[in-house]
Parts: structure tokens; sequence; C-alpha cells
């Protein structure tokens, strides 16, 4: 009995830190909770929202997204005007040889 409540306990705690860390939110204190209970961690970790700033470093270090030189929103890489300041986009993609 003890190995099914540690094996759903593994697998709570991967799916909690897995989930959080998709939403760029696998803080220390999040991972603390949920080695304590699992199942709170992963109840937070599906009803909290993605760190937006987390999210967008990763977005543009996959070449997901691109920033705007003029106003430096997220954009995608193949927007040829900026759809937040209307900017003309020129070519400053780095790191990509598309
Ligand atoms: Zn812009």
């Amino acid at each position: 009995m003890a190995v099914v409540f540690f094996t759903l306990w593994v697998i709570m705690v991967v799916a909690a830190i897995n989930i959080a860390s998709k939403k760029g939110r696998s803080s220390c204190g999040f991972v603390a909770i949920t080695l304590l209970v699992p199942f709170i961690g992963l109840i937070i970790a599906v009803a909290m929202s993605p760190d937006q700033s987390t999210m967008d470093q990763l977005a543009l270090n996959q070449g997901a997204a691109v920033k705007c030189s003029a106003c430096r929103s997220l954009i995608d890489p193949e927007a040829t005007i900026c759809p937040h300041c209307q900017t003309k986009i020129e070519s400053f993609r780095i790191g990509s040889l598309r």
C-alpha cells in the first residue's frame, strides 16, 4: 500500500512542477509546498496564471516571438507591421538564419 502512495506522490510532484515550470512559476517556495503536499501543489499549478515576463523570455529564446524595435512588444517573427504600434518591421531578427 505504501508503494501505491509513494508512486502517486511522485506522479503528483512531477506533474505539478512540470505544469508550474511551463508557466514560468516553478519557484523554490512552490516546489517546497508541492513536496510537502503534492495534491495542493498540483491544484496551485493548474490554477495559477502564467508569469508573463518569464513566458515572454521563453518565447524569445525559442524564436517564437521577436521584440518590436519601436515599442518593445512581443510580436510574431513573420510580422511585417507591429500590431501594437503599427511600425513597419525591418529585419532585426538576431540568431535566426531563416
Ligand atoms: Zn511595436
